[in-house]
């Protein structure tokens, strides 16, 4: 994994490639924004976006969604998929808002975890956009254009979560997730854009596959240091590389354990 120096030079080259980046999501309020962050899991935002204005209009509140039953719901939520469990969760979030925090929506990430349907994504989203309280969203994108750059090495959103914000000040950590997040929309995508890319030469992923491809070449695999960790620990697990065991003179000879089946 690269240097906390070489992340903030590489987040330097990507948020002046994408001076635009922030969250896509439109919302007035900190509840609007928990909603539709709620509503964009498997979904996008512009999908979102189309069912949002109609929803705050009927809840413009946490007061006014607890009061709210599924089937009243459902419909107005349906586009944006998994309609049935958005809506549960989304009464759910607001009476528990009702219930615990008179309605507003706390600026702390373990009293936002505790709602139902929210998730530390969820909750870094909500904090970093309307609370200005520093949070690093760890979506799908984040997490695949971080391991591909080398900027991260997890495939668990939390343990990037750490890597990246140990590397970033407090400041840069929202604005750092967006860049990610649009560089992964617009050019970092599952098939990437490399040739239109600010950090092609920075890039573990261009450098070890896409470019050794256009050579006719295979991919190398990245060795990194879990990689040469697990190596090591399988290495001595099979004994390879151990030192040689002297065999003293008059020590007992080790006995050979027959492993007798059933009679
Ligand atoms: S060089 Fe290619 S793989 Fe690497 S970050 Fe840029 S678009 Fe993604």
């Amino acid at each position: 994994m690269k240097s906390a120096k070489e992340i903030r030079r590489i987040l330097d080259k990507l948020e002046t490639q994408h001076p635009d980046a922030d969250t896509e999501l439109r919302y007035t309020t900190a509840f609007e924004l928990l909603v539709a962050t709620i509503l964009s899991a498997q979904s996008t935002d512009v999908r979102v976006n189309m069912v949002t204005p109609a929803l705050f209009k009927r809840y413009p509140n946490a007061h006014a969604l607890a009061k709210a039953t599924t089937s009243e719901l459902e419909p107005q939520i349906h586009s944006t998929g998994f309609f049935r469990a958005k809506s549960k969760s989304l009464i759910a979030m607001a009476q528990a808002l009702v219930a615990k925090h008179a309605g507003d929506v706390p600026a702390h990430m373990e009293k936002l975890v505790e709602l139902p349907g929210v998730g530390r994504k969820t909750a870094n989203v909500v904090l970093g956009h309307a609370l200005g309280v520093p949070g690093l969203p760890v979506d799908r994108h984040v997490l695949r254009v971080a391991n591909r750059i080398g900027i991260a090495e997890s495939d668990d959103p939390e343990i990037v979560e750490q890597q990246l914000t140990r590397a970033l000040p407090k400041a840069r950590w929202t604005r750092a997730s967006d860049t990610l997040i649009l560089h992964g929309r617009r050019i970092c995508k599952p098939k990437p854009l490399c040739d239109q890319c600010a950090v092609r030469d920075d890039c573990d992923y261009f450098r070890l596959v896409i470019a050794r491809a256009r050579d006719g070449k295979a991919p190398k695999k990245k060795k990194t240091k879990a990689h040469a960790t697990a190596k090591k620990a399988s290495r001595a697990a099979s004994g390879a590389g151990a030192p040689r065991a002297v065999k003293k003179a008059g020590a007992p000879r080790a006995v050979k354990q027959v492993r007798r089946g059933p009679r």
